[in-house]
């Protein structure tokens, strides 16, 4: 399997998997009004091949299909080391199916006939945990720093942070483009009422210039401190 960083401007990718052609158009409908980009297969086949391929977000399946029955899909492709979260489609609605479904390796269940938006409802679940999961690392050049590692690397060497030279960093990096006041920075690392903690903000500055390098943090006289978004040639 290849793993790949998430990008969170990248709208979500849905594999839709129903031959039902009526209510696979009605579900196609919904999910491109919601902006998912959809790949709408009609059999378990297709189904396996699509997940097993790699690059699909969330997949929505339904049971009943032909050549391959979902479950199947399910039990194989997790098999396989699919992770991809699943929602499956179902009109089996009795306790035993819908553990069966869950045990598989679905991550929700939606019984047929169900209404669209719980169906979109579910889907930003999905999709909140997707993103969650791996949204932990932001990476800024050759800056990478991981939120729940609390880690920090430059040129891929790890870098040592004072805990509120970290906040002040993460603070920065997730407001790439956007001026952070000296108060917003100061109560982020002191809590509120932090006035008297004021000059050491530029303590933590100096020593974030010093540690990786001078243009990195930018002072806006009279205001704060902002990173500014990476020229287009040098991201990645
Ligand atoms: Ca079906």
């Amino acid at each position: 399997m290849t793993a790949f960083r998430y990008d969170i401007n990248r709208p979500m990718k849905v594999l839709l998997v129903e031959d039902d052609e009526l209510l696979g158009a009605g579900i196609l409908d919904a999910l491109e009004r919601a902006r998912y980009t959809v790949e709408w297969v009609r059999d378990g086949m297709q189904a396996l091949t699509a997940l097993r391929g790699g690059g699909v977000d969330i997949a929505v399946l339904d049971l009943g299909l032909p050549r391959l029955d979902g479950m199947d899909v399910l039990r194989r492709a997790r098999e396989a080391g699919v992770v991809t979260p699943v929602l499956v489609l179902s009109a089996r609605d009795t306790t035993a199916q819908r553990i069966g479904g869950l045990d598989a390796g679905a991550d929700d269940y939606l019984v047929k006939p169900f209404d669209l938006d719980e169906l979109l409802a579910r889907l930003r679940v999905l999709e909140r945990r997707t993103r969650g999961s791996v949204s932990n690392l932001i990476r800024y050049g050759t800056i990478a720093l991981d939120t729940s590692g609390l880690t920090v690397s430059h040129d891929e060497r790890p870098v040592e942070l004072q805990r509120r030279e970290f906040m002040v960093l993460r603070r920065l990096l997730e407001n790439i483009g956007h001026v952070m006041s000296r108060q917003q920075l100061v109560e982020n690392i002191y809590g509120w009422d932090s006035e008297l903690e004021s000059n050491a903000l530029d303590v933590h500055i100096h020593n974030l210039r010093k540690k990786f390098y001078p243009e990195l943090i930018r002072t806006v006289r009279g205001v704060g401190y902002v990173i500014d978004p990476l020229p287009v040639a040098r991201q990645g």
